[in-house]
């Protein structure tokens, strides 16, 4: 007997029908004599149209009460199902984040979860009851309803399973597990069997959406084992667990690509000490998270350029803070570029293996895609293109580095 905690996504609990397929996978591994514990997200599009309903009202709405909107939409897909696994005789209990115990920080939105209480699942568990909950959502230490930032279901289950030491957490999704690339932008992407946490962690911070960041953190940290699959097909999906040998022989796992970023370019900028200095303070003061960082200096002229990406949401608040100390230190203008996309190569083989940069960047070059800006760790290599070529450049280094094959 295993303990399984299985997630469900948006688009497998989509409609009635879509609820009913979910609650037949349910009693198949329970009738395979496991303890299943299920964590389940709003059913598809619920949450983008809760946020569009406060966005009528103002454009800002206020933290604390989004959160209390945008948590009901998991209350709904919860309830759905218990009713659906209790007709089908099944006894079945749906809770709620503050009925658990799910307890996180105080940042409405982006919550962290601090603890979680295992009791109450463990007890229903012994009591042969199939528990579900409510995924994205948590209370604070006051009891506000707090969320987990978007795709915080995934984080919700790898949490669970870490408080419950499940054996496996199973993430149901609409694609049948982790691809070299996202295979709804290339068809000839390859499903991987397996990938490291590190890697994962990467792709998904890189723009892998199918893992939310957060619940590979986790699964790293307590050693959770992660098996991405379709709810729609009984095929294996993919592991993802600690670094093993064979892992290091594959250069090059995957390409992801995201266009969440934007480019601030300071021009004409009085070359001396300190100025750098004096831009990012302002703007790590304010919280912000500058992500690539560019300068070209040239010595005739005692001008330098700097470049610097930071996320969308953040670019008009950095955007105003970098005119103010760009204006004090006379520097010509301040630029920004929206439609940008940082294209990356994840491979824990790179640490050990040569040569992928200049593939990739002369890949990029033969389909005339330049390169604005560039940066590299141990286990992987970003691009800033323009975002129009984000397709054409998927492919092309998919198709250079011949990652369909495997
Ligand atoms: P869910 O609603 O089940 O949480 P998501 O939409 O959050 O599903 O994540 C699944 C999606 O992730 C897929 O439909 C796919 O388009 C996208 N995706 C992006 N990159 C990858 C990748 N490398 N492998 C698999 N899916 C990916
Ligand atoms: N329903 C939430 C969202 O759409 C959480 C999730 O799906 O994981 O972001
Ligand atoms: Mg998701």
């Amino acid at each position: 007997m295993a303990l399984i905690v299985q997630k469900y996504g948006g688009t497998s609990v989509a409609n009635i029908e879509r609820v009913r397929n979910v609650a037949a996978r349910i009693i198949k591994t329970k009738n395979e004599g496991n303890k299943v514990v299920v964590v389940v997200s709003a059913m598809a599009g619920e949450t983008d149209r809760l946020i569009s309903l406060a966005k009528e009202i103002t454009d800002k709405p206020n933290e604390r009460e989004l959160d209390m909107l945008i948590s009901t939409g998991e209350q709904v897909s919860v309830a759905l199902l218990a009713i659906m696994l209790n007709s089908m005789g099944y006894p079945a209990l749906s809770y709620v984040a503050h009925q658990i115990k799910i307890i996180t920080d105080d940042k409405f939105g982006r919550a962290r979860i601090r603890e979680i209480e295992s009791e109450r699942i463990l007890e229903e568990l012994d009591k042969d009851k199939i528990v579900i909950v409510a995924g994205f959502q948590g209370i604070d230490s006051q009891n506000n309803i707090t969320t987990l930032g978007r795709g915080g279901s995934d984080t919700s289950a790898v949490a669970i399973a870490a408080a419950l030491k499940a054996d496996i957490c199973e993430i149901y999704t609409d694609v049948e597990g982790v691809f070299t690339t996202d295979p709804n932008i290339y068809s000839k992407a390859r499903k991987l069997d397996k990938i490291s946490y590190e890697e994962m962690l990467e792709m998904a911070s890189l723009g892998a959406k199918v893992l939310q960041i957060r619940s590979v953190e986790f699964a790293k940290k307590y050693g959770v084992l992660i098996h991405v699959r379709s709810s729609f097909s009984d095929k294996p999906g993919t592991i993802v667990c600690e670094e093993e040998i064979s892992m290091e022989k594959v250069v090059v796992s995957g390409v992801t690509y995201t266009k969440n970023d934007a480019r601030i370019a300071i021009n004409k900028l009085p070359d001396k000490p300190g100025v750098a200095a004096k831009i990012f303070d302002a703007i790590a003061k304010k919280g912000i998270i500058v992500d690539m960082i560019i300068q070209t200096s040239s010595m005739d002229t005692g001008y330098a350029n700097l470049a610097f990406t930071v996320s969308k949401a953040d670019l008009n608040k950095t955007l105003e803070l970098t005119k103010q100390v760009a204006k004090k230190l006379g520097a010509k203008e301040v630029t920004y570029d929206e439609n940008i996309a940082k294209i990356s190569m994840v491979g824990v083989g790179m640490r050990s293996h040569s040569g992928v940069a200049s593939k990739m960047f002369s890949t990029l070059a033969k389909e005339g895609i330049n390169i604005q800006m560039i940066s590299t760790s141990e286990i992987k290599i970003s691009c800033i293109i323009d975002a129009k070529y984000t397709e054409l450049a998927i492919r092309s280094l998919h198709d250079a580095f011949e990652l369909e094959k495997g």
